[in-house]
């Protein structure tokens, strides 16, 4: 697709005086003064790869992790390799070469992510509007934003894979330094929901011991106010900075999971599998487990991580192509490649 009708105006006035979020920082990038999330004027990533993780309408998925975030999610998956990863300014040039990388390598979509891709909103458009062709977009969002934020990607985006993290003011406040969170997030998602319902793919992070304060509301509103939407619970995979947390400490019982997923049929969401199980990638032969980490700019590679819950539960974190069909053979070992690691 080639970026068209996009509103530079709108992303300069913006760097001008940074009003993306609610926090309403007034900022005036171009200067080099940050707000509260941090971002600078230009587009910075801290990984990116062809991932294999994401729900399978989407799969293969070009995932682009921008620098900064809107928000201070305590289970944030990204904070430690946004912390310790170098920060690599994009520029046309570069960000041609990675999209043609991309589609070389299968991927049926350019996923933007974080972070939180609204906060690099302003310099994304200024920066597609340098390109000739784009892959379908995914926006990947936390759904903290103003209004004119998802306005401008009419036309533009694809899917909207929108969080509803929480219904619960007291918990946005506590996990997230985001008070305001439902009631915009909520807003943003209605809106949305009036332009384009059937682009949006709704994601809810199922937290261990918050079924009745954040999941319960959270699904009842959204068969509510959002009927039809396309629904993708998530499992928890706990941080290090959250085992601290008397309830975030724990992985996700199978029950609690479970009781999420039975709430979901009962309201008649409709929902959407995402799980390591499902992984799409075809086999691959064994020897190539040793080469799963994918260069980045030529500087690092992706620490990809499989993760054992106490209940047997498996986490992938950056499933490129090797380590998804990794995974695929352990969830369901063929003859030979049993007890590959
Ligand atoms: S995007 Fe960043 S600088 Fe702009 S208003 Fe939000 S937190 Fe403040």
């Amino acid at each position: 697709m080639r970026p068209e009708n996009l509103n530079l105006d709108w992303a300069r006035g913006q760097l001008e005086d940074c009003r993306l979020c609610p926090r309403q920082c007034r900022v005036n990038r171009l200067q080099n003064e940050t707000g509260w999330c941090k971002a600078a004027a230009n587009v910075t990533c801290f990984m990116e790869y062809v991932g294999y993780g994401e729900e399978p309408e989407l799969t293969p998925s070009h995932t682009l992790f921008l620098t900064h975030c809107s928000m201070d999610c305590i289970w944030c998956q990204t904070a430690d390799e946004q912390a310790t990863s170098p920060h690599v300014r994009l520029t046309p040039q570069s960000l041609q070469r990675i999209v043609a990388r991309g589609i070389s390598e299968g991927a049926r979509n350019l996923n933007l992510l974080g972070g939180e891709p609204v906060v690099n909103l302003p310099g994304l458009l200024l920066l597609f509007a340098e390109l000739d062709e784009l892959p379908p977009i995914v926006w990947n969002s936390n759904s903290y934003c103003c209004a004119d934020a998802l306005e401008v990607l009419d036309g533009l985006v694809s899917v909207y894979a929108m969080d509803l993290k929480t219904s619960s003011s007291e918990c946005a406040a506590k996990l997230t330094k985001t008070p305001d969170y439902p009631e915009v997030a909520k807003a943003r998602l209605v809106e949305l929901y009036h332009r384009c319902p059937e682009r949006i793919l709704l994601r809810h992070l199922v937290l261990p011991g918050h079924f009745a304060c954040c999941t319960r509301p959270s699904l009842e509103w959204i068969a509510a106010a959002l009927p039809g939407v396309r629904v993708s619970l998530q499992d928890y995979v706990v941080m290090p900075r959250a085992r601290p947390d008397a309830s975030l400490g724990h992985f996700l019982s199978a029950e609690e999971f479970a009781r999420a997923k039975g709430l979901a049929g009962e309201l008649g969401i409709p929902l959407v599998e995402r799980l390591p199980g499902q992984a799409t990638a075809p086999a691959m032969a064994v020897q190539q487990q040793l080469d799963l980490g994918k260069p980045i700019n030529g500087e690092k590679t992706i620490d990809i991580e499989l993760i054992l819950s106490p209940e047997g539960k498996l986490f992938l974190r950056h499933p490129n192509r090797p380590a998804a069909a990794l995974a695929a053979d352990i969830v369901n070992p063929q003859p030979g490649t049993g007890g590959v690691l």
